[in-house]
């Protein structure tokens, strides 16, 4: 408990194996994690049964943990912030397109919800709370079967209208590069996802190649020195976009920060010359396996106190969460509808 007026925010991180989910305490700029936990997805069920399953663990964590007034909800892939409906998943099979997910949660728990893209919800935590804090502007990573990005700039993660803002996976390094799972060619997922770690090494997964980069296997270590280079070189453009003081990389392939560093580094030293690298801090990631459910309760937290301006991001708003299914702007139909279609976000 950080101090009697603390306010406790619920976070569910919706994976393709496990449902997590994290209860913050908000007291000032102070946040702390009080309780962690997760129950299997049960990925073959359907959409319907994963949306239930969520309101489900989320009733469990309040009966545990008394007090929460938002739920942010972390979402591995594409969502329309306005109508609180998810785009396409990875790995969660199912029509997802148009599913309404924080109005059915949010009614459910009678607490307004949030939905934010898993990558943005790990940036934010370890923007408050992680490797992050501090950081002026941050960009972040997640490596591990795709590539998730974050920029945070000011304090804040930017999220742009659409929830989008932050594909760094899916910047173009190569423009007759592989075919990525988005549908662009030459994506930094298409090299530097965790089947190309491991095609690269010479091994069956990136977690031994990995290892075996360790014990000093020449392959291993130049097909991570490879995949450095490729990540060096996705970096080093946003460097030069947005020049930010911290780079933060997360997701499973993290562990291997230290052998991918000094290849990262290297490229930046090629290719960075409008600002400092000296400036430039690259970390792993602190929180671990929690961060998406921890920075699902920052968002929704942060978002119920900090209403938007009319017109400005969309990030804001609640999707009907708690005041009905007709409530707020939840409707369906309108400009955004459908109008456009960026293809998945493979993670
Ligand atoms: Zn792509």
């Amino acid at each position: 408990m950080i101090e009697e007026s603390a306010t406790r925010h619920l976070g569910l991180d919706l994976g393709g194996t496990n449902i997590k989910w994290a209860v913050v305490e908000r007291g000032g700029d102070a946040w702390a994690t009080i309780a962690t936990d997760h129950v299997g997805t049960p990925r073959t069920a359907g959409p319907e049964a994963i949306v239930a399953a969520l309101a489900s663990v989320g009733h469990d964590a309040i009966a545990r943990c008394p007090g929460i007034t938002t739920v942010g909800i972390g979402i591995p892939g594409l969502y329309d912030p306005v109508a609180g409906t998810t785009r396409f998943l990875v790995n969660v099979p199912g029509d997802w397109a148009g599913r309404p997910v924080a109005g059915p949660v949010g009614e459910a728990l009678g607490l307004p919800a949030f939905l934010i893209n898993d990558a943005r919800a790990f940036g934010l935590a370890e923007l408050r709370l992680g490797a992050g804090r501090g950081a002026s502007s941050m960009i972040g990573l997640t490596l591990g079967t795709g590539v998730g990005g974050v920029i945070a700039v000011d304090g804040h993660v930017l999220q742009g209208h659409d929830g989008t803002t932050g594909e760094l996976g899916h910047q173009t390094i190569d423009p007759d590069g592989p075919w990525c799972g988005c549908g662009n060619r030459g994506c930094l997922e298409a090299f530097a996802r965790a089947d190309q770690i491991a095609a690269a090494c010479g091994t069956a997964t990136a977690e031994e190649g990995i290892a075996r980069a360790r014990a000093g296997d020449a392959r291993a270590v130049d097909g991570l020195t490879e995949i450095g280079r490729y990540l060096g070189i996705g970096i080093g453009n946003m460097i030069a976009v947005l020049a930010p003081d911290r780079v933060v990389l997360g997701g499973g392939i993290s562990v291997a920060t230290d052998l991918l560093i000094e290849p990262i580094r290297a490229e930046l030293r090629r290719r960075v010359h409008t600002t400092s690298l000296d400036s430039v801090e690259i970390v792993a990631a602190e929180l671990g396996t929690w961060a998406g459910a921890v920075g699902a309760a920052i968002h929704g937290a942060e978002h119920s106190v900090r209403p938007e301006p009319v017109g400005s991001s969309v990030d804001a708003v609640v999707a009907g969460a708690g005041i009905g299914a007709g409530g707020g702007r939840t409707g369906t139909g309108g400009p955004r509808d459908g109008a456009r279609s960026i293809p998945g976000e493979a993670r």
